[in-house]
This record gives C-alpha cells, structure tokens and sequence, in this order.
C-alpha cells in the first residue's frame, strides 16, 4: 500500500499553567497529554469525545494557534513545532481553520470581498485584480453570489456565514483544514448542506480535514478514520466503520450506546457511565478513564495503557486488549 503521509503528530502535549486562585503556579490543565497519530494526505480524520475532553486544542496546537508544552509535529516530513515565527506565518497558509461560530471569527466591519482577499494579500498572493476575481470565484464555488461581496457579515444567515468560513480558509488552497465543530451551531436541516459543502472541496481541491465534533452521527458519515479523546489523551483510534460497528475501548462503547437509535428496529443497550469526567488538572492514576470504567481491573489504576495497535486493525488503550 502506498502512503502518503501529510501530518505526523508525535506525544504532542499541551499543557495549561494555571494562574488563578488555589492552584496558582503548581499545577496545569493536561489538556492535550501525549497525543500522537498521523494524517494521509486526502483523507478525513476525525476527532470526537466529550465537551472538554481537549479536541480544539489538539486542533489550535497543530498549526500552533497555541503553542505546543512538548512534542513533534511533523507537516510534510517538517517539524513545524521548531518553525519561527515568520516561518510558521508563511506555512500557515497551508494548515487552514474553520471554526464552529462563523460569526465570532468574521470581522464585523469587513465586508465579504475584504474578509476573502484579506489571507491572500497577507500572504503576498497575486495582484489585486487577481485578489478580487479569486474572491469572486470562491464565493460561487462555496454557493454563494458574487452580488454578495460587499455585504457585511451580519447580512448573512448562519448557514451562510459558515459558507463565508470556509471560503476564507480554501482561498489560499490549503493542503490541510482543521474544521473545528463547524456545524454544531447550524440547524440540522442546514447542516447537511455544509456538510456536502466540505465534501464536494474535498474532491475538488484534493484537501486533507481533521474534522473535530462532538456529534458522533457526524462524524461517522463523513470521517475515514476517528480518533476518540477522554481527558486529553487518545482511547481509541480506527477506521470509522470498524469504530461504529466494533468500539473496543469502554469508554468508546459507553459513547456510542449513547447515541440516538436511528433504526426503530435496531436494539442498544445503553450504557451509563458513573459519575463526571474528572478534572484535567488532577486525573485519575493510572489509566485516566478507570474511574468510570465497569471492567476496571487492578493494573488500570496504577499504569497508564499505551495506544496500541491490535491484530484486526485499530488502536487501543486499554488494559483489557493485553495480549
Ligand atoms: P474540547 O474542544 O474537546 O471541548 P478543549 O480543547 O477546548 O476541549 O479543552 C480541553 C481542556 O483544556 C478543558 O479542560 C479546558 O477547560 C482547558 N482549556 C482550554 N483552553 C484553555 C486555556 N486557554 N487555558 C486554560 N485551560 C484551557
Ligand atoms: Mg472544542
């Protein structure tokens, strides 16, 4: 099999300090705690867990929105952790973001033509002329109308202001876009559309997504390959298929079972997991789920499982799968 590997993310942490109150100066948030996967060029990587669980800054620290406390990663084969600052601008235009709230991440006071020509005339692209007639482009490209471009954000619906997200992001043709929630906030009805939207850019542009959500539906119909966070680290990492059909961590299991019954005919045993997930400042010894795992054994709360890859393909951390 060919690979063609477009990011590779080695024990990647990040971790918080925090500066408020009762902990100040002693302790930190591990949200991101030794993560590490690899990326195909093409493909669509997903990342899914609870509220919290630190998929966004998983998603901010790759392209270094936030820096990263430790850890490689390596874009092209180039660890892009060790990039200066003005090296890492310059890269940027290749590791793109889309963000859950359009609204929040578009310039109130800019119009349209300025918020999609604004990345290309940062990163030195084209005349302006070119600028203006790539923006136009976009803008029909995405299921817009080029009579649009000098609205205001405010002007548009939210499905449409996510369509003005995404232009922004595909203007500078990107090898990689990190979509973080990006239909969480849009109407369900809505969310299809944006959803065909990445799909028919995917095909288009030949890009790679990290495609974050907390919605496991989501996630399954539009993700290769999915891997599942619980208090920073990754429990769980397969093909999405053999994710859905066959969860081998417990706690993969627990999320799936709670899951809406899409088919009337179709049987789950739904399981309910004690208690909250514990604080990512203090977790748990051990293995960090143990807390809340029903097949919790002796060894899962003194020793940390390592990701490990098993015979029928995927990855698990669990101290159940010890051959
Ligand atoms: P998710 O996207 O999965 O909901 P986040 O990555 O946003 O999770 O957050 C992971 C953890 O890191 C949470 O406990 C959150 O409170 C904490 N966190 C996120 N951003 C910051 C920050 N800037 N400073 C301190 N803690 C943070
Ligand atoms: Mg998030």
């Amino acid at each position: 099999m060919v690979t063609n590997t477009l990011l590779q993310v080695k024990n990647l942490k990040k971790h918080y300090p925090i500066d408020k109150g009762l902990f100040k100066g002693k302790d930190y948030v591990k949200a991101v705690d030794d993560v590490s996967f690899s990326i195909q060029r093409g493909e669509t990587f997903g990342l899914v867990g609870e509220s919290g669980c630190g998929k966004s800054t998983t998603g901010r620290t790759l392209i270094r929105l936030n820096e990263p406390t430790s850890g490689q990663i390596l874009f092209e084969g180039q660890d892009i952790s060790q990039l200066s600052y003005e090296e890492m601008r310059k890269t940027r235009r290749k590791l793109q973001m889309v963000f859950q709230d359009p609204y929040a991440s578009l310039n109130p006071k800019k119009t349209i033509r300025q918020i999609l020509t604004e990345p290309l005339r940062v990163h030195g692209l084209y005349t302006k002329e070119e600028r203006e007639e790539k923006a136009a482009e976009i803008m029909e490209i995405v299921g817009l109308h080029t009579s649009q471009l000098d609205r205001y954000p405010h002007e548009f619906s939210g499905g449409q202001r996510q369509r003005i997200g995404i232009a922004r992001s595909v203007i500078l043709q990107p090898d990689l876009i990190i979509a973080d929630e990006p239909v969480s906030a849009l109407d369900v009805s809505i969310q299809s559309q944006v959803i065909n939207l990445l799909l028919k850019l995917q095909k288009e542009f030949n890009l790679t997504y990290i495609f974050i959500s907390h919605d496991l539906g989501v996630v399954k119909h539009i993700t290769d390959r999915v891997a599942v966070m619980y208090l920073g680290k990754i429990v769980e990492l397969a093909n999405t298929d053999d994710l859905y059909d066959k969860p081998r961590h417990p706690y993969t299991q627990a999320l799936l079972s709670a899951e809406p019954v899409r088919h009337p005919d179709e049987k789950r045993n739904r399981i309910i997991l004690k208690g909250d997930v514990p604080s990512p400042v203090n977790p748990p010894s051990g293995c960090t789920f143990h807390t809340r795992c029903a097949s919790c054994m002796a060894i899962c709360k003194t020793e940390v499982p390592k990701l490990r890859q098993l015979v029928g393909g995927g990855s698990v951390a669990c101290h159940l799968y010890n051959e």
